[in-house]
This record gives structure tokens, C-alpha cells and sequence, in this order.
């Protein structure tokens, strides 16, 4: 049973994260490991609350309070196998989730600082590597149904090991030339060194997972072959349709870019050197885009601008400033608006932060300023005002308040407008929703006949911990489908919305 004072006789603490001098020179990881006694003495802080909400704040359901009392007990491996119960890459969530589930805690309600449960999360999952490496689960006798999963992210790993688990065929269909998704080259490797992608894929693999990379359904192989050779499809192809603003004067200069051109070809610096290939930031086209001597400015508040900070940091850039439209939320949850367990808005400060530039709110980009060659010399920004009328936003420049930052590198990082228009689409016979989503009926199937989908292709551009529960869900819809004995857990179904007041 948990020890119900431990969260008076311990305060929440956190890991140091490496110094800001010198992991800005390195792409390596922010945080160092816990080490065992701090993360014994903060999973110790977990009480026996009776009604865990943490439990409804994780989409995955994850069994938190269980797994925090074996730690505090030091029973490792059964702390992994609870773990791995509920969630399939618990060293993705641990290190990137942005912890609703920590929002939920019920030790908010009180007025203490909820449990680190995300660190000993984290810790567990490295805990399982570090006892013998991510073992592949014994493979059952093949169901001789196959499945087809595009889309190597979250959600299609999560799906494709529970189907393979269930002894069902399955082949992952990438059209990027590596497996991961957003992982791979979307997050950097500050986030998320890519040798835990690398790690899990080989367990998948030996699970008897199949994987195809290079190839892009719809182009390379036709929805029609892919459902002749396979029994069902489930399509995970992100959102990853980026947000851009075509209105604003200067945008075609040079130097203005969407935030993931930035990002992926960072990641792919990054992915070479690791390979011993030198290599230089470049968009497809052979373009340079590299921050290094660069004032650069961040259009946007979430994880993308985030992460193009730190991006630019490690790259050498002169000065950064990342502009948000809206104004900067308080420090701690206001009740009132955000009542506990509900996810708060407050002011979210990533390492990244911590690294250097300026944080500009209440702001919006008025014109991109061409320095007279058509390359973008600045950007002209006015403070203003944002309200919702009818369910859209009104934002008003305040008059006179216009004023130029200097910029030769400008990142749109506003948005994404759901998965992209791809021949996929109209070949497998789906349609994008009004929010730029494909719809799932409630087992999951899309308006195709055995086609389903799940993420971000679901769900609009979201979280992995959704990614991940939605593959779940997804794939035990898949089994169901395909007449499979039992039953695969379902954490979510395709209707559920994180916990909100309104
Ligand atoms: C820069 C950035 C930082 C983020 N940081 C965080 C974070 O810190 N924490 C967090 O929880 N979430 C974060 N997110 C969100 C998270 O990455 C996504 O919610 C998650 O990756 C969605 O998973 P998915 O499997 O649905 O799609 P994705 O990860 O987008 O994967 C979709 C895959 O489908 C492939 N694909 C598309 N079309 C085809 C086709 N026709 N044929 C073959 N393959 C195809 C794509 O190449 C891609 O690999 C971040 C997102 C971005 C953009
Ligand atoms: S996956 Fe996210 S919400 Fe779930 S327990 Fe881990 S940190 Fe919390």
C-alpha cells in the first residue's frame, strides 16, 4: 500500500537539467537520469487517494499510482510490466508528454505540487533497457490475416505491435526514407535522442513487424494493391499540413519558411553526424536553411516554436525572438476558468527557454520587410487584441503600436491544418473533414469499408500519448474486425476529448 505522508515529508523535485552553456553546444538530451533514490523518494509522494484522476488526465489510462508504489518499493521489473500494460513506448511519453495526467494529480487540489509522475515514467522505461534491453514478447501462432499500416508515428508503432502481438501479418508503410514520424525528424534530438526510436523498432521488429520505408501510398503503391494484398488498412498519416499565412505581405521573400522545413533539416544534420556524414541544413531543393550568425524570429507559441529555439540555439544563432498572438497566461491555474483536474492554461516554459531569445506576446507580423534583393531583412509586428466572436477570432492591431525586429531568418510555427491532400485520399475513397481530419465511425472504420485510421490523422494535430492510445484503440478495432479470438485493449474510443470544464 503507498505511503499516505510521503507527500509531506518530500517536496517535488526534478532532476538539474544539464547546464544551458553546455548542452546548447550538443544535440544530446536536456535531462541526465533521476538516479534511484531521487525518483524512489518522489514516487513516494504518491498517496492511496482512493480515486486516482491521474487515471482520467493520461488518455492511455496508465496504472500511475501502481507503478509509483513499486518504485517507492524498488520492485523494478514488475514496475515495467505495469507500465508496458498500458503503454507501448513509455520512453516516448516519458520524455516528451506534457503530463495532463500530472494537471489531474489529486495532490493539486490541495494546493501541493502534484507527483513527477512523467520522471518516473521516464525512469521505469529506462529501467526496462537497462535490465536486459526491450525484450520482444514471444510470437503467438500467425491468425493468417495481414494488415497494413501507413504511417510509421506514433500511433501506426502502437498499432502495428498490438496487432503483431496478436498474431496478426502486419507490414508499416513509410514514405520517409526512416521510421518514427514526427519522432524522427520532427522532434530533436534534445527531446528525444533517436537511439530510443531505433530501440523500440528493433523489438518490433523481432516481433515480426514488417516494415517498408521509401515508399509513399498513393504513389509508389496504389490504395487497390495495398487492399488486395491485405485484410485491412489502417491509415496514420499525421497532420502534418502546415498552418501558413499566404495574406501577409513579404511572405514569399526568401527566409521566410514553415518551421518544419527548419526542423527536419536540422534533425537530418544531426541524423548524419551520428552516421559520420557531414552534412549541411538544406530544404529539399538543395536551399540552405541553417540559423548559425541569423537573427531569427519564431512565429508561434507551442512545442514547434519551442522546439526551433532550441534548434536555432544549438545552430549559432545571433538573436532569436518568438512571437505569440495571444498574451502571456498567468504562472499558476486560474480556477476559474481552468477548475483542477482539468488541463490549466499558464505559462508553459520548455528548456528551451531557459537557452536564450526573447518572448514577444500579444503581438501579430503585420508585413515580412524586404531588404531590397527580395530576402527578408525584418519582420513589422503591431500589438494586439484577440477575441472570439461566434467561434472566430477577431484580432485588432493596436493603432501606433507598430515596430520592426530585425530578421533574416523568419519561422511560421502557427499551426497545422490537419492531414495533408494526398492521392492516398481520394484512392482509398476518404475525405478530409472540415477541420482538415478524416472521421472515424466509433469502431474506428473510416467511411471505407475495412480502411480505418487513428493520431493525428484523427484527431487533428494532438499529443503522442493520444497517438499512441488511438493506435491502441485502433488496432483492437482492426482485431475485432478481422474475427480475432479475444479481445485487444481499447484505452480510447474515437469520440473521447481530454478533460475539459466546458
Ligand atoms: C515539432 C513538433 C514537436 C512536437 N513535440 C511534441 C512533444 O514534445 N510532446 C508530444 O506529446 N507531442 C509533440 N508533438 C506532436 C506529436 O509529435 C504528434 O502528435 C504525433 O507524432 C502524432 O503521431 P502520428 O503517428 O499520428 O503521426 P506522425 O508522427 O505525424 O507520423 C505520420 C507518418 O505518416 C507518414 N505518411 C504520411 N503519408 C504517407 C503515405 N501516403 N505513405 C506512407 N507514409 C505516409 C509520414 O511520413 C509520417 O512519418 C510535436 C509535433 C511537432 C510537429
Ligand atoms: S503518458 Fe503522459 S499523461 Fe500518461 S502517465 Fe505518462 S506523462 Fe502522464
Amino acid at each position: 500500500m503507498p505511503d499516505p505522508n510521503g507527500f509531506l515529508r518530500y517536496d517535488r523535485r526534478l532532476p538539474a537539467r544539464r547546464p544551458v552553456p553546455v548542452r546548447i553546444m550538443d544535440w544530446r538530451e536536456v535531462y541526465p537520469p533521476a538516479g534511484e533514490e531521487l525518483i524512489r523518494e518522489q514516487a513516494t509522494r504518491c498517496m492511496d487517494c482512493g480515486i486516482p484522476f491521474c487515471h482520467d488526465g493520461c488518455p492511455l489510462g496508465n496504472r500511475i499510482p501502481d507503478w509509483n508504489d513499486l518504485v517507492r518499493t524498488g520492485n523494478w521489473d514488475a514496475a515495467v510490466e505495469s507500465l508496458h500494460a498500458t503503454n507501448n513506448f513509455p520512453e516516448f511519453t516519458g520524455r516528451l508528454c506534457p503530463a495532463p495526467c500530472e494537471a489531474a494529480c489529486v495532490l493539486g487540489l490541495g494546493g501541493q505540487q502534484p507527483v513527477t509522475i512523467k520522471q518516473v515514467e521516464v525512469e521505469i522505461a529506462d529501467a526496462a533497457v537497462a535490465r536486459g534491453g526491450l525484450r520482444p514478447q514471444p510470437v503467438p501462432a500467425p491468425t493468417g490475416r495481414s494488415v497494413a499500416v501507413v504511417g510509421s508515428g506514433p500511433a501506426g508503432l502502437a498499432a502495428a505491435q498490438q496487432l503483431a502481438r496478436a498474431g496478426h501479418a502486419v507490414t508499416v508503410y513509410e514514405r520517409d526514407d526512416a521510421l518514427g514520424g514526427l519522432l524522427r525528424y520532427g522532434i530533436p534530438d534534445f527531446k528525444l535522442e533517436k537511439r530510443h526510436v531505433d530501440q523500440r523498432l528493433a523489438q518490433l521488429a523481432a516481433e515480426g513487424v514488417r516494415f517498408r520505408t521509401g515508399v509513399e501510398v498513393g504513389v509508389d503503391v496504389t490504395a487497390e494493391q495495398l487492399r488486395a494484398e491485405h485484410d485491412a488498412v489502417l491509415l496514420a498519416c499525421g497532420a502534418l499540413q502546415g498552418r501558413d499565412t499566404p495574406e501577409t505581405p513579404g511572405r514569399a521573400l526568401r527566409g521566410v519558411h514553415q518551421a518544419m522545413a527548419h526542423l527536419v533539416a536540422a534533425n537530418r544534420v544531426v541524423a548524419a553526424a551520428g552516421e559520420g556524414k557531414p552534412a549541411l541544413a538544406t530544404l529539399p531543393d538543395g536551399t540552405p536553411i541553417d540559423a548559425a550568425g541569423r537573427h531569427v524570429v519564431i512565429i508561434g507559441g507551442g512545442d514547434t516554436a519551442a522546439d526551433c529555439l532550441g534548434v536555432a540555439h544549438r545552430q549559432g544563432a545571433a538573436g532569436v525572438h518568438q512571437l505569440d498572438l495571444y498574451p502571456e497566461p498567468p504562472a499558476d491555474r486560474d480556477a476559474e476558468r481552468d477548475p483542477w483536474p482539468t488541463w490549466p492554461w499558464v505559462l508553459r516554459s520548455y528548456p528551451a527557454h531557459e537557452e536564450g531569445g526573447e518572448r514577444v506576446f500579444a503581438v501579430a507580423v503585420q508585413e515580412f520587410v524586404d531588404d531590397g534583393t527580395g530576402q527578408v531583412r525584418a519582420v513589422r509586428i503591431a500589438e494586439v487584441t484577440v477575441e472570439k466572436v461566434d467561434g472566430r477570432r477577431i484580432v485588432t492591431a493596436l493603432p501606433g503600436s507598430e515596430r520592426e525586429i530585425p530578421a533574416d531568418l523568419v519561422l511560421l510555427a502557427i499551426g497545422f491544418e490537419g492531414t495533408e491532400e494526398q492521392p492516398l485520399l481520394g484512392q482509398f475513397g476518404v475525405a478530409r473533414n472540415g477541420r482538415g481530419a478524416v472521421d472515424a465511425r466509433p469502431d474506428w472504420q473510416t467511411g471505407a469499408d475495412g480502411v480505418f485510421v487513428a493520431g493525428d490523422m484523427h484527431r487533428g494535430a494532438s499529443l503522442i500519448v493520444w497517438a499512441i492510445a488511438e493506435g491502441r484503440a485502433a488496432a483492437a478495432a482492426i482485431h475485432a474486425y478481422l474475427g480475432g479470438a479475444g479481445t485487444l485493449p481499447a484505452p480510447v474510443d474515437p469520440a473521447r476529448q481530454p478533460l475539459a470544464a466546458r
